[in-house]
């Protein structure tokens, strides 16, 4: 029996009051990034028909999606079944359903795919075609010509705005919000309760309320299911149709309605479920050929009824047609939808050639009412594969919507957003949460890492715990299911797929963000405070606070990974790449990557499980010195534990010098002051998770979920302190805020009479530079205050001499080493020896198993010292990898690398590029095209690979450091520029600025 879901009308509600008068935004540019026939907006499967099919016509075709892959009409509503006949309805249908490497049979019966299955071909459907595309890129404006006719739209996502020129649009989202915008008219959407769907997959049947099926005939592959031995579930399908209100057609009305879906449907036995709920709308585009018949096939439709009225170069795609809505039900299936889509396409691509652009295209604006508002937004950059334009776009001064008012907003739901959210919300506060994935809980739900790793668990960590193991028996479900029901039940909104995207500011005091909401709107949520919960830092960049990502001297990053979901996996850690999140491209390249070379499991999370993000540089940066001198803070919040897990090479001088093999296997403990969540100008501002106010080393021990829940639940309450007292988040009473911590049980009572533990005494630095002779002991208080440091090593060094039974050599070379490392060259000499005399093998002494190897060490500490007469010693020991038989690792090119820069003498620069043309080093850019390389390595079921990460940062940063010195040959440049295409966000940003600044190696700390 085929299955729709029909709207109907059940009775009717009030519409949501208006909030008040929007925000002018003041005029700007972005930039164009694309030039196209044809600009597809939405990733159903509809949508890529048509790109697909105005592709094969000879148009050129971009398409841009909110969701954060393709698929979202059969992968994001589960819905992930078709009827016999629909099956051989088009090729791509039977790609949609086809196990790997098969063929789809002529069915009799329904037959079943995955989500993973779905997006997949979707994916390759568009490369093949040769169609360009981006995931997490909401439409929200239309462009127009100088006839004021549509040409094309403009994008917001993770790197800014972009703009896109295109002859046809084709609106293939839920809302039809570009159409809207062009001038459509649409039929009123009347406030109601209408029929939706949901799927779940669990193994119980939920009671929502309604009718709920049980799809008998879906039976998941064992590789797709993969429960722990304590979960005994047999996994159904099960669809549930029920009645929902939604106040009006609007964005608020929609994340409600999502809320209300979820609430009815969680069983404790929830194994997935479905982003969205699948919905016919009762409001539909009005077109001069409107479809009456309630039945027609996929080849009879009339495409006119795509179209709106009055308005060129524009139609919808999917329910919104001017069809009666049963046949809109069919639009929503995707056999249908391919066909349609796929005649759409082919007829966009005919009017594309028939189209001018007359004059400049522009955003053209709307009224406001008075002067324009501070608005800001971040402005990033896409790699080059997504950007085929050049030039500008002006943008005309126009009024945002305000979409919300609140106490507290907290941007992003993940480890750290939801607890934040909880604790407003218990504070009485009002509170809405912007989450950009149909989930809460981030990297510890949605990524898949769904177990605790260290941290002290303790406080509000309990009681999640406890809230968690009560409401299902699938940590990732119930983990995302508890925060959303506990936030709900205090009253809190939540607003799925909807991305934070901007800050306004009055002065320097945070009055709301920019949000950009599913269907496209781009408005503005006022609040008395903002918790930036984004991971990311994304609020306080847009708000132009300093933040730090790229390491200045090296291209140099933490493991990422992206979890393969097998239902009931209790989670699935991975490590396989590098990635800037602030980079859309990155994050959309990434997706696609992944799921394209993961055979098996039944999805690919969309979320970027990345450790290392962009980060706030606050009022306070914790280093990891601080916790290596367990320093203590007046402003304490959280005691962060861990074991020093950074998944990748430290970037502090101070973990090459010492061997730092002991401090990896200890648990340690570093305390957070409040002031590192703080941005040093931005008021209404706290900054939490991993985009908070902390080094890269240190976030190795800070970003354990335990802490950050904690942290959460911390933020929530200084907010609330904040607006008890009515004064600013720096200026609230600490010791108040940790007395609440201490009673929560997040923090011992010990802090509350804790100061600050530095500057260092004397006695201390005294006795470390003392202690260093032993096996480097006390080495990080003199790395964390070498101006006073420094002198009191020289006076041990000269010391040395007068001893009664001679100068110890070994201790002679410790003092040597961490002076050259510090940047005094005393004791070059010595070393320089050293490293003429002994081989790259060379252990510590009575050392074993040490992460950084004594030569590599020797050579760093010679470019530090900075002294010239090094430079023989390390051309010498770059010309003994050279000869083809030692390993050319990529620890020693490091050493290398930036022992030449530091030194800065172009006479190294020839043994660079001979490294660089040793066997496998150079040569691993890849390019965005059909198929994609594979990680190699990459395995989707232990999902650790190290090799790419490797391979690529030793190519990058010995071409790097070669270009630096000058080159040789041009060898670096064509490297660079190899990278500077590279669809990897990560190293294509780093070459980028390479190329544009070489010199430019910043002034940040190691
Ligand atoms: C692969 C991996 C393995 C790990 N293993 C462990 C482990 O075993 N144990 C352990 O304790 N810790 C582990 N960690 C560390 C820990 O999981 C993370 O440090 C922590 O989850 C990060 O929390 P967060 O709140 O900062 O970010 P997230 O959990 O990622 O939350 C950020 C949320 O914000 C949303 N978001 C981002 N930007 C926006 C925006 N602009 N608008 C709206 N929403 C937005 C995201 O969708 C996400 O949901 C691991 C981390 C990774 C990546």
């Amino acid at each position: 029996m085929r299955t729709t879901c029909i709207a109907f009308l059940v009775g009717a509600l009030a519409v949501v009051p208006s909030i008040g008068g929007g925000i002018v935004e003041p005029e700007t540019t972005v930039p164009l990034i694309q030039d196209v026939d044809v600009l597809v907006i939405g990733g159903t499967c509809g949508a890529v028909a048509a790109a697909e099919g105005a592709a094969q016509s000879g148009a050129k075709v971009f398409l841009a999606t909110p969701g954060l892959c393709l698929g979202e009409d059969v992968a994001g509503t589960l819905r992930v079944w078709a009827e016999p006949d629909e099956i051989g309805s088009s090729d791509l249908m039977g790609r949609l359903f086809a196990p790997a490497g098969q063929e789809v049979a002529p069915a009799t019966s329904r037959i079943y795919t995955t989500p993973l299955r779905v997006k997949k071909a979707l994916d390759t459907t568009l490369l093949k075609a040769g169609v360009r595309f981006l995931t997490g890129a909401y439409a929200t404006d239309v462009l127009s010509d100088a006839s004021g006719l549509p040409a094309g739209a403009v994008l917001c996502d993770r790197s800014g705005r972009q703009a896109v020129r295109a002859k046809v649009i084709i609106d293939a989202t839920a809302r039809g919000r570009l159409a809207r915008l062009a001038g459509a008219e649409f039929t009123p959407f009347p406030g109601g309760a209408y029929s939706v769907s949901r799927v779940v997959i669990a193994g119980s049947a939920p009671e929502c309320g309604g009718t709920v099926t049980r799809h008998d005939e879906w039976r998941p592959d064992k590789d797709v299911v993969q429960l722990s031995s304590k979960t005994t579930i047999t996994p159904g399908l099960y669809e549930c149709v029920f009645p929902l209100p939604f106040a009006d057609g609007g964005p608020r009305a929609f994340a409600e309605a999502e809320q209300a879906a979820r609430d009815r449907t969680f069983t404790a036995t929830q194994l997935d479920a479905a982003d969205r709920v699948c919905f016919i709308p009762p409001d539909h585009v009005k077109s001069a050929s409107p479809c009456a018949k309630e039945r027609a096939t996929a080849d009879e439709l009339n495409l006119g009824a795509l179209r709106p009225a009055g308005i060129g170069g524009v139609y919808v795609l999917g329910p919104l047609a001017d069809v009666p809505r049963p046949l809109a039900a069919e639009l929503a299936r995707p056999g249908f939808a391919i066909r349609v889509g796929a005649r759409l396409g082919r007829q966009a691509a005919a009017d594309a050639k028939s189209r001018t652009i007359t004059g400049e295209i522009r955003r053209a604006g709307r009224e406001g009412h008075g002067a324009a508002a501070d608005v800001r937004e971040v402005r990033g950059t896409l790699t080059q594969p997504f950007v085929a334009a050049t030039g500008t776009i002006p943008c005309e001064a126009r009024e945002l919507p305000v979409l919300d008012e609140v106490d507290v907003i907290v941007a992003g739901g993940g480890t750290t957003g939801a607890p934040a959210a909880i604790g407003a919300t218990r504070h009485g506060l009002r509170t809405v949460v912007v989450e950009q994935l149909h989930e809460l809980g981030g990297v510890q739900t949605a990524g898949m890492i769904c177990g605790y790793y260290y941290g002290n668990r303790r406080g509000f960590t309990t009681e999640i715990d406890e809230g968690v193991a009560a409401t299902g028996k699938v940590k990732s479900q119930s983990k995302a299911e508890w925060y959303r029901r506990t936030i709900r039940e205090g009253k809190g909104s939540i607003w799925f797929g909807s991305m934070v995207v901007g800050a306004w500011l009055e002065g320097t005091r945070l009055r709301g963000v920019i949000v950009a909401t599913p269907d496209g709107t781009r408005g503005v949520i006022r609040a008395k405070a903002v918790i930036d919960a984004s991971g990311n830092a994304d609020v306080a960049a847009a708000a132009g606070e300093p933040t730090e990502f790229y390491h200045p001297e090296e291209l140099i990053g933490q493991g990422v990974g992206m979890a393969v979901i097998r239902l009931g996996a209790g989670g699935h850690n991975n490590d396989f790449a590098l990635i800037d999140d602030t980079d859309a491209s990155d994050l959309c390249f990434f997706g696609l990557r992944t799921r394209l070379m993961t055979e098996g499991g039944w999805d690919v999370s969309q979320l970027v499980n990345s450790r290392e993000r962009r980060r706030l540089v606050g009022v306070f940066q914790v280093s990891a010195l601080d916790y290596l001198t367990a320093r203590t803070f007046p402003d304490t919040i959280i005691q962060h534990r861990s074991r020093f897990d950074l998944h990748g090479s430290p970037s502090h001088d101070f973990f090459y010098t010492k061997n730092i093999r002991t401090a990896n296997h200890v648990t340690l403990e570093a305390n957070g002051p409040y002031r590192s969540l703080l941005p040093k100008t931005t008021d209404g501002l706290l900054v939490v998770g991993l985009g908070m106010s902390a080094t890269r080393d240190a976030m190795a021990i800070m970003r354990m979920q335990p802490d950050l829940q904690n942290q959460g639940y911390a933020a929530a309450c200084a907010v609330q302190l904040a607006l008890a007292r009515g004064c600013e988040l720096r200026d609230i009473p600490v010791r108040e805020l940790q007395r609440q911590l201490v009673d929560k049980g997040i923090l011992p009572e010990s802090v509350l009479g804790e100061e600050d533990s530095y500057p260092l005494p004397d006695a201390v630095l005294k006795l470390a530079s003392h202690d260093v002779m032993m096996g480097y002991g006390g080495l990080p208080f003199l790395f964390a205050d070498p101006q006073r440091a420094k002198p009191l090593l020289l006076a041990k060094y000269e010391e040395l001499s007068t001893h009664s039974s001679g100068r110890d050599p070994e201790v002679s070379l410790i003092y040597a080493h961490v002076l050259a490392m510090l940047g005094d060259p005393v004791g070059v000499d010595e070393l320089i020896a050293w490293v003429a005399t002994h081989g790259w093998d060379d252990k510590w002494p009575a050392d074993s198993g040490a992460r950084v190897n004594r030569m590599e060490s020797y050579v760093l500490a010679l470019g530090r010292a900075g002294s010239t007469k090094a430079v023989p010693a390390i051309l010498a020991k770059g010309q003994e990898l050279c000869d083809g038989k030692k390993s050319v690792s990529a620890s020693r090119c490091r050493a290398l690398g930036l022992a030449s820069v530091t030194l800065g003498d172009p006479a190294l620069a020839g043994m660079l590029a001979s490294l660089l043309d040793q066997p496998g080093i150079a040569g691993h850019a890849i390019r965005l095209a059909d198929p994609i390389p594979p990680v190699p390595g990459y395995d989707s079921r232990s999902n650790y690979s190290q090799q790419e990460k490797m391979e690529v940062a030793r190519e990058v940063n010995l071409a790097a450091a070669l270009y630096r010195l000058g080159d040789h040959d041009g060898k670096a440049r064509a490297i660079l520029d190899a990278y500077a295409e590279d669809p990897r966000g990560f190293c294509a940003n780093y070459a980028r600025r390479i190329l544009l600044d070489p010199a430019g190696r910043g002034t940040s700390p190691r």
